[in-house]
């Protein structure tokens, strides 16, 4: 990719290579793009240009911010192939996994366009007092900052900016440094059409702390940000000197819960899925609990779908890529060995593989203690913990003792204890015999420290809007 021009992020023709951070495959090391990166005054740039456009855009008559979030929609879908192409690229995803990705960032588009004429307040009947209309509106905050991780770009910025969008808010939107191809693609689509100029802006990072001027700006009136615990801690405080509200999905490490009554086939097929993405999801229930009764025979069934997994590139549509640096294949390589140390055993996997890239194989552990570092933290990699439990309260508690609560899954045939375990279960999605549930209109977002605030659904537009209560005395006569 050539520099160029990203929505109001300008790459001028003098840039040095001082100016630019390149971009690697991670499944071959190869550099794929050279890119600019945003200096202080790219990002002031775009946050007053987004100042600027925000008034006028909430005034926008909400037909046509209907019917431009569909044209959004349409431009996507015709470009599925090239988005899907570029987030494998950069990332390693499967090609195959990333065009469901690509369709889906335009459904979200498609979705918040339904909603985006049809943002309503209420009448508030003022008990005993006929002489005041007392109503409600929705009205958009104005800028939102948006901090997209690489892990699903495309995605996760479709997921935050079409709601944002609707609701009548202009964007700033900062693309990860890892990855940031695709969400420029995606910038560069959105501003082919007749979006008003300033409404939306896309910055990359690579430079002067990027982030962290988008959560430290006080004209940015809502901050949504997508990434690990511990910047998300620095995020709220950032927002906290502002008073501006703040958004956060952070990090997971998801129970998966496997009882004898469930399909055990099933289960077992399912929950092999951790692996895609090679492990870099934050909701990936990577702590399996199976019932003693069926441990065996779920272990070999798990071990059994994980071998048939194909490894290699995403561009030969293999289901397991590489990780997205060598930092993370030593990350992972340390917590595994750290395991070792302490008395862990590796039931597949374990290694880096000898090949250019950085891959890593799909890795199953047991014999780890609760409160073990791979037990507790977040790896963001291809490794599963297994443990053995033997009643259904153990399971609960051993399931709820983490401080993530993103997302937990169930395996049982039992609907009573399907029922009682969703009621039970500290997390802000609960799966039963199902892997994920994600569809755009369902809301999600994290108990504990996995965050703060539901996204996608209809809740994502109540959080792009703040409500304003309109008490008017009405003359009687
Ligand atoms: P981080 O959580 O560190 O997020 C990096 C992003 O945050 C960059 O865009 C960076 O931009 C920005 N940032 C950093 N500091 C600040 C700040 N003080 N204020 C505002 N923005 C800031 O993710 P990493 O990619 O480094 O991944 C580390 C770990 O995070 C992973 O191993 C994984 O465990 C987790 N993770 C979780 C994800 C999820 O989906 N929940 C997604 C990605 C990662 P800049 O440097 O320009 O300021």
């Amino acid at each position: 990719m050539k520099l160029g021009t990203y929505g109001n992020v300008i790459a001028s023709d003098e840039q040095t290579r001082e100016d630019t951070f390149d971009v690697t495959n991670p499944a071959t090391e190869e550099v794929i793009a050279t890119v600019a990166k945003a200096t202080k005054s790219d990002v002031e740039a775009a946050i007053s240009a987004a100042d600027a456009a925000s008034d006028s855009w909430a005034q926008f008559d909400s037909g046509k911010r209907v019917r431009l979030l569909l044209e959004i929609a349409e431009r996507v879908e015709q470009s599925v192939d090239k988005l899907a192409e570029t987030e494998t690229l950069e990332m390693g995803r499967s090609l195959g996994a990333s065009q469901a990705q690509a369709q889906k960032t335009a459904r979200y588009f498609e979705y918040y366009a339904g909603i985006a004429d049809k943002i309503e307040g209420q009448t508030i009947p003022i008990s005993g007092n006929q002489s005041v209309l007392d109503y409600t509106v929705r009205e958009p905050y104005g800028v939102t900052s948006h901090i997209i991780p690489w892990n699903a770009s495309m995605v996760l910025a479709a997921r935050s900016i079409a709601p944002a969008l609707a609701a009548g808010n202009s964007v700033v939107a900062k693309a990860d440094e890892n990855a940031p191809l695709s969400l420029l693609t995606l910038g560069k689509i959105i501003n082919e059409t007749e979006i008003p100029s300033g409404v939306f802006n896309v910055v990359t990072g690579g430079g002067a702390r990027t982030g962290q001027q988008l959560t430290d700006d006080d004209r940015v009136d809502y901050i949504e940000f997508t990434g690990s615990t511990e910047t998300g801690t620095a995020v709220m405080k950032s927002a906290a000197d502002h008073i501006t509200p703040v958004h956060l999905e952070l990090g997971g490490k998801s129970p998966n819960l496997v009882f004898p009554d469930a399909d055990l086939e099933q289960a077992a097929t399912d929950s092999a899925k951790v692996f895609w993405n090679t492990g870099q999801t934050c909701f990936s229930p990577t702590r399996i609990f199976v019932h003693e009764e069926v441990y065996e025979a779920f272990i070999d069934l798990l071990i059994t779908e994980v071998q048939s997994m194909e490894i290699g590139p995403g561009m030969e549509n293999n289901t397991i890529g590489p990780l997205i640096t060598e930092t993370a294949v030593e990350r992972v390589q340390s917590y595994l060995d750290d395991a070792i140390e302490e008395g862990a055993k590796i039931l597949l996997g374990g290694n880096r593989i000898n090949r250019s890239g950085h891959f890593f194989e799909p890795t199953i552990v047991t014999n780890v203690d609760d409160d073990s570092a791979i037990s507790c933290d977040e790896i963001f990699g291809p490794v599963v913990t297994v443990y053995k439990f033997s009643s259904e309260s153990e399971a609960l508690n051993r399931a709820n003792a983490t401080d993530y609560g993103l997302y937990a899954l169930v395996w049982t045939d039992d609907l009573d204890r399907a029922h009682r375990l969703a009621g039970k279960l500290e997390a802000g999605t609960v799966v039963v015999n199902e892997y994920l549930f994600a569809s755009p209109n369902a809301p999600s977002g994290g108990y504990k420290k996995s965050g703060i605030g539901r996204t996608k659904g209809q809740q994502a537009i109540k959080n792009y809007t703040q409500l304003k209560n309109v008490v008017i005395s009405v003359d009687e006569q």
